[in-house]
């Protein structure tokens, strides 16, 4: 699935997680007026936070969504009906466009009357995406594929596949309020500034409010798995891992015993030491990268170098993107470079 994040499970033990799991659908306090929801995903991660906000009037703001599916939809109902029934779903703020966090945005806002919060260009793909049955948006696949080296039975298989993003996501509303980089946001009583992460996706909203101690982080910064950073089929060239690594310098400045919230795993305190530590694991992931093309090889080639365990099909998708971002992050640090072959697959060497 486009966007899943993989199982990379790592070494944190320098966090700290404050809180206990909850049980699924049962929102729990994290800090005053301030829920957490763990949404089942039907997916080797199996689950995805969301966060409620009490608003000063009534209302409830909500911080991403799930899946479009009838598990996640009769979860909400439940939650909305009746553990809350005595506040409205006012807003739901979703960070960015996969379908774990925008998937029942539509749904949500249609059935309880709610606006949606995005960054602009997060609502954009969403809708996009929703709306995209074009040959063009197959055939952008099929050359990302080609060019990857991939054997010829796995890019139809993969063709086949389709549009993975609309069987998990419906189609988010026609209207948002757009969200951007340095926005100050009163949200219950947090007052949020919008830091917008890159690179896992191209503008994820995170909120931080130093006063109270929070940051809502999305999947910019996780505990135990390193975000998917991926190149998409859109932009078979883009440098996102660059645009990872230097948008997680925005979270720098927080302070180190800061409560982050993650999209997926539990809350944490070690902001810093998280961060040092996705920036090492990518590093590290480049040397190997690096080793990898000595001789020339193409990214199907590179991709078992990458990861500790064996990739199988429902994670070619993101195995081959990680694979492509650091591949043309070293091209683009001008430590490697790729030659296109006669057989259509880009061929990355050493220099
Ligand atoms: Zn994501």
């Amino acid at each position: 699935m486009q966007g899943a994040l993989g199982a990379r499970r790592e070494r944190a033990e320098a966090l700290t997680y404050t809180h206990p799991r909850p049980p699924w659908g049962e929102p729990v306090p994290v800090l005053e007026g301030l829920w957490w929801l763990r949404l089942r995903l039907p997916l080797r991660l199996d689950h995805v936070n969301v966060w409620l906000i009490e608003e000063e009037d009534g209302g409830l703001s909500a911080i991403d969504t799930g899946f479009d599916d009838a598990p996640t939809r009769s979860a909400w109902q439940r939650v909305l009906e009746q553990v809350f029934a005595h506040r409205r779903l006012v807003r739901v703020l979703a960070t960015h466009y996969h379908p774990d966090h925008i998937g029942l945005a539509g749904w949500l806002c249609r059935r309880y009357g709610a606006e949606l919060w995005a960054s602009r260009a997060e609502w954009l793909m969403a809708r996009m995406l929703a709306l995209d049955t074009s040959e063009e948006f197959d055939r952008a696949y099929e050359h990302y594929d080609r060019r990857a080296g991939l054997p010829e039975e796995l890019v139809q298989r993969r063709r086949a596949a389709g549009n993975l993003w609309r069987r998990r996501a419906g189609a988010p509303p026609g209207a948002h309020r757009r969200l951007r980089h340095g926005d100050h946001l009163q949200l219950g009583r947090f007052r949020f500034r919008v830091i917008i992460g890159e690179g896992h996706a191209p503008e994820m909203v995170t909120l931080v409010d130093e006063e109270a101690g929070v940051l809502i982080a999305a999947d910019q910064v996780l505990p135990r798995i390193s975000p998917v950073v991926s190149v998409p089929p859109s932009m078979p060239e883009a440098d996102v891992l660059a645009d990872f690594l230097g948008s997680l310098e925005r979270y720098r400045p927080l302070d180190e015993g800061i409560l982050v919230l993650p999209s997926h795993g539990r809350p944490f305190r070690g902001l810093h030491r998280r961060l040092d530590q996705l920036a090492a694991h990518h590093e590290e992931r480049l040397a190997r990268a690096l080793a990898a093309c000595s001789e020339p090889r193409t990214v199907y080639e590179v991709m078992p170098a990458l990861f500790d365990f064996t990739i199988d099909e429902s994670q070619l998708g993101f195995a081959l993107g990680e694979t492509y971002a650091h591949l043309n992050h070293l091209t683009a640090r001008g430590e490697l470079a790729w030659e296109l072959a006669d057989d259509g697959a880009l061929r990355f060497r050493r220099l």
